[in-house]
């Protein structure tokens, strides 16, 4: 049952190189060098895309900062929101063309994209709302004589975007929507594995009245146009999703000009199942915590601390969930799992569960690589881990990868320390009937984000965050904008 491509994404996707887009327009690479995109579900090739350099991003930056000085700047709130609105109208339309590039651009089925459409809307619909709640302050001094104070917001200017291959259909409009929001311009610069559904937006952004520069955007790869936008002096800031390894270069590249940043980097989170859990919620709720997506989610909930005395029921259940998921190729619709997004990604994922059986993990299912008909994509099965301990390399590195290990604990004071002996501070969830067993666990735990008996909601109007090596600076809430604006103070003598 594979959803056929609509007649708009084939006719996207069969261009024969998909090139950046700057100042409204598509434009080759400077040095006229392509690189290749890989469909995950069959390992061929999908597209091509121009492999952009210094002197790209530099086109883009400057077509960015005459955009953001020119007619953009006089924009109202009340126009920005507007424009916001109109996007979510058109995306809303096309989203099912914009799903299908994105899953064959890097693999997630059809179903959770189109799953995934709410989250989408609902982010447009926070960032029109904040276009037109952008204010400052009136504040009381001590200066003698007749001065009025207050502070006022500002666009900062060129914001630099760098985003990762695990969702960038929507995980773009974290960048877009706020800088259309703010009278901010951007360059993005997506993931050299799954560009396309951020071109396939800038084009549709553009039809929808962005003026040209606003938003530009550079393929290519990390080392090349991503370091090239991340050390730019015209660059004002960098909002990045991705490793912690990649964000330590990019903070190291972006000192020149002292740029502000607002990182979102790696995680190993900690699920919490207490003996009092209902397992009825618990046991899907912990699985797909790790395997949606096929691992490939920075919260992951991929270290899942048992507690003792339900260790047997709770893997035996967890196995019989396991076994029920359906994986297949990203545009077949009954697919729960597909892919992961190329072979580095399942060379490096299969390495690690090598690594787990050699550190004496259990290995309770999976282990391996699909075959038979799905031997030529990038498939992983399902795996679980028992008898897993924190010291193990498993429950310490991010795998990215459907890899689920069970960690058993005897108290909380003991779960709480295993969560929090982690270099990652992202997300963590607690399952258990008892309130003031989760708000323990909730206060006890160091992470930006926790959930108590469900995993994985995100809604802009709360933010999600991290802290550790998981980055700052937080998406969605008020402080979202801070990113894309400055505070000017003001002193006037009238
Ligand atoms: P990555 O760090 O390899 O790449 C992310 C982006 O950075 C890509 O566009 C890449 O081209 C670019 N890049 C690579 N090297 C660069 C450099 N030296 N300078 C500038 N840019 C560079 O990450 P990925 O493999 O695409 O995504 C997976 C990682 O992202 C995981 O670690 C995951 O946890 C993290 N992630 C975090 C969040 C979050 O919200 N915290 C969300 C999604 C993914």
């Amino acid at each position: 049952q594979h959803a056929a491509p609509s007649e708009q994404a084939r006719a996207f996707l069969a261009r024969a190189a998909h090139q950046h887009f700057i100042d409204g327009e598509s434009v080759p690479a400077a040095s006229g060098q392509t690189l290749t995109t890989i469909d995950p579900s069959t390992g061929e090739e999908l597209a091509r895309l121009a492999a952009g350099d210094r002197a790209d991003v530099d086109r883009a930056v400057r077509a960015a900062r005459r955009a953001f000085n020119g007619q953009w700047s006089t924009w109202t709130p009340y126009g920005r929101q507007a424009l916001l609105t109109r996007i979510g109208q058109i995306l809303d339309e096309r989203f099912e063309e914009l799903i299908q590039i994105e899953a064959m651009d890097m693999g997630a089925p059809v179903s959770r994209l189109r799953g995934s459409k709410p989250a989408l809307l609902k982010m447009v619909s926070f960032f029109a709302a904040q276009a037109a709640s952008i204010s400052g302050e009136t504040l009381m001094n001590g200066i003698p004589g007749d001065v009025t104070t207050m502070t006022l917001k500002a666009p900062v200017g060129v914001v630099g975007g760098i985003i990762p291959w695990n969702g960038p259909l929507n995980g773009q409009f974290w960048i877009i929507g706020a800088v259309l929001a703010s009278g901010c311009t951007a360059v993005l610069k997506p993931s050299e594995e799954a560009s396309l559904s951020v071109l396939r937006v800038a084009e549709i952004l553009c039809e929808a009245g962005v003026p040209a520069g606003v938003v530009n955007v550079v393929t290519g790869r990390g080392q090349d146009a991503g370091h090239a936008l991340a050390a730019h002096p015209d660059v004002d800031r960098i909002a990045f999703t991705g490793s912690t390894q990649t964000g330590r270069s990019i903070i190291e590249a972006s000192t020149a000009n002292i740029k502000k940043l607002q990182l979102e980097l790696g995680g190993k989170s900690a699920d919490i199942v207490c003996a009092d859990a209902d397992l009825g919620k618990a046991v899907p709720g912990a699985a797909m915590g790790v395997f949606a997506n096929s691992g490939q989610i920075c919260f992951a909930g991929t270290r899942v601390l048992v507690q003792r005395s339900i260790v047997d029921e709770f893997t035996e259940r967890l196995l019989a969930f396991t076994d029920t998921l359906r994986i297949g190729p990203s545009l077949d619709d009954t697919a729960n799992l597909g892919p992961v997004v190329s072979q580095a990604q399942l060379d490096k994922v299969l390495s690690y569960i090598d690594v787990g059986r050699a550190d004496g993990a259990e290995l309770l299912r999976g282990g391996g690589r699909l075959d038979g008909e799905l031997a030529g994509g990038y498939f992983v099965q399902p795996t679980v881990f028992g008898g897993v301990t924190n010291d193990m390399r498993i429950a310490r590195e991010e795998i990215f990868g459907p890899v689920l290990s069970i960690l058993p604990f005897d108290d909380l004071d003991e779960a709480i320390a295993i969560a929090n002996d982690s270099e990652y501070g992202l997300g963590g969830a607690v399952w258990s009937q008892s309130l003031s067993t989760a708000l323990r666990v909730v206060h006890g735990v160091h992470t930006g984000t926790m959930w108590v008996n469900c995993y994985g909601h995100i809604d802009p109007l709360v933010g999600f965050g991290g802290t550790k090596m998981s980055g700052y600076g937080s998406k969605g809430s008020a402080a979202h904008m801070d990113t894309y604006l400055y505070t000017k103070s003001v002193y006037m003598e009238l």
